[in-house]
């Protein structure tokens, strides 16, 4: 994995589950592909390694070509060597992604599936950051916005109502246009075309989203940019994030590693997006955030990156600004990028776990208690896992991770009232709590409820309405708007 990661329901695969798994097909050909081809590391502040598995094919480019090809012919697929590795085209995904939309039904979670739609890969600066190994695929490659409304419509027709508009390395230039500088000019045309159409493929759709978006692009092209916020805005929906590789706020790490915005840059792009976006949105939060990924141990680092790192991240704070996701990892090395020739990218990997600390602590916190205030009501978490409590999410890109003390029933969706939080988490009671019967814990985590008078609402259950409330226990005004009263 390029960006490794680990959520709720699911961690990357590793190598010995890619092993049980080439034991379990019994000598027949198994083929592996995605970002594994491009090298194989456990964790970042490490080098990939090149991989190679006795008993397992690597698809060299893009998988999905690979296997078509195999299965083209009964010799090829017993001998996938003779088969040579090419890239699909984007008129082979447009066929193949409305041919194979009904295999959605067949995932363990459906129909609360988030499908993710390419729109483009590839890169179109004309150079590149030291660390990222979106240039091997070229210049970037559009996909037509007919053929994407289709996948869309297709799969919509196969129950599908949860998307992302993933992939691409910056959304804001799909379609850009190649002015000769470094960087391309966004066209807002494109984007609304693009939002619009996946609008009527889909009229009832429940999620859409966004994933990355370049910084340095919105900071460029302040004007286009804000016509594609707003465009996002008007026919996306409420909680979507748009994920930033700022990577570093030290200007000598930007210099060296090539990276794609100055510290100034990130934070007019932030700005940006919190002006057009911060307006809370019907599921509870924010319409459109900013993300901010930060990556240590590129070229350049000494201490004092740290210090700057923080300190921008602090300024955010200061400013009144929101950032939904602060996202902090060390580098992960790849062959054949500029940083493959660093051997010390761990070199300060102590100082990266107290930083990262530091930032769970001083900002994540502060920052999740602006983004959800205590008292928010969410829609639609969907309870996942027991662990003592209950851990749910709303469906959607980067969701919140939402905690609820007591054990609800899974695969349900419940309302919550957020009444406390995590460092990186929050937690959530159900709303409305109905609080004549409801479990005696949960009354604990009303909004505004101390133990000593939680102790004393129930003591004196049940309450006919609010003003029964109100005249036998003093002070609870706060908590009214989360409650109900059953018999
Ligand atoms: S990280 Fe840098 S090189 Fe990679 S896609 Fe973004 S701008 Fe291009």
């Amino acid at each position: 994995m390029t960006v490794p990661g680990k959520y709720l329901r699911g961690i990357p695969i590793n190598l010995s589950e890619i092993k049980d798994i080439a034991y379990a097909a019994m000598n027949r050909p198994v083929i592996l592909g995605g970002p594994i081809r491009l090298g194989y590391g456990a964790q970042g502040g490490s080098k990939a390694d090149e991989f190679d598995l006795p008993g397992l094919v690597l698809a060299l480019k893009d998988i999905e070509a690979f296997t078509y090809d195999i299965l083209g012919s009964k010799s090829s697929f017993y001998n996938p060597d003779s088969i040579p590795h090419r890239s699909r085209s984007t008129q082979e995904i447009a066929r193949w992604s409305v041919k194979g939309a009904f295999v959605i039904k067949q995932h363990p979670d459906y129909p609360y599936v988030m499908c993710e739609l390419e729109t483009f890969r590839g890169c179109g600066r004309p150079d590149h950051c030291s660390f990222c190994t979106e240039p091997f695929y070229g210049d970037p490659d559009f996909r037509d916005i007919t053929d994407i409304t289709s996948e869309v419509n297709y799969l919509y027709q196969n129950g599908a109502r949860y998307f992302r508009i993933g992939r691409q390395s910056d959304l804001f230039s799909f379609m850009a246009k190649d002015t000769g500088d470094e960087l391309p000019r966004p066209d807002p045309i494109a984007i609304e075309q693009l939002y619009k159409g996946i609008r009527i493929a889909a009229p009832q759709l429940k999620v859409l989203h966004m994933d990355n978006a370049n910084p340095g692009t919105i900071a460029a092209f302040p004007d286009e940019s804000e016509k594609i916020a707003r465009i996002i805005v008007q026919y996306h929906t409420c909680g979507d994030v748009a994920a930033m590789g700022m990577e570093s706020a030290d200007p000598l790490v930007v210099e060296a590693n090539n990276l794609k915005a100055m510290p100034e840059d990130v934070l007019d792009a932030i700005r940006l997006i919190n002006r057009i976006g911060g307006v809370r949105g019907e599921n509870g939060l924010p319409e459109l955030l900013p993300g901010i990924n930060i990556i240590h141990g590129l070229k350049n680092e000494t201490l004092e990156t740290f210090r700057l790192n923080f300190a921008f991240l602090e300024n955010l704070l200061d400013m009144g600004l929101m950032i939904r996701r602060i996202n902090l990892r060390q580098v992960m090395v790849f062959p054949d990028t500029p940083m493959s020739k660093q051997n010390n990218t761990d070199q300060y990997h102590d100082q990266f776990i107290k930083f990262k600390k530091k930032v769970q602590k001083k900002i994540d916190h502060p920052m999740l208690k602006r983004v959800v205030p205590t008292g928010t009501v969410l829609k639609d978490v969907m309870c996942e896992v027991h662990n003592g409590i209950t851990f749910g999410r709303q469906l959607g890109s980067y969701p919140l991770l939402v905690g609820i003390p007591v054990k609800l029933p899974l695969g349900r969706f419940v309302d919550i009232t957020v009444s406390g939080y995590g460092q990186r988490s929050i937690t959530g009671i159900p709303y409305p709590l109905d609080i004549n019967n409801t479990d005696q814990k949960l009354i604990y985590h009303l909004p505004g409820i101390g133990k000593k008078r939680a102790r004393t609402i129930i003591g004196k259950r049940p309450f006919r309405d609010q003003k029964d409330l109100c005249d036998k226990v003093e002070g609870i005004e706060e908590m009214l708007p989360y409650i109900e009263f059953k018999d």
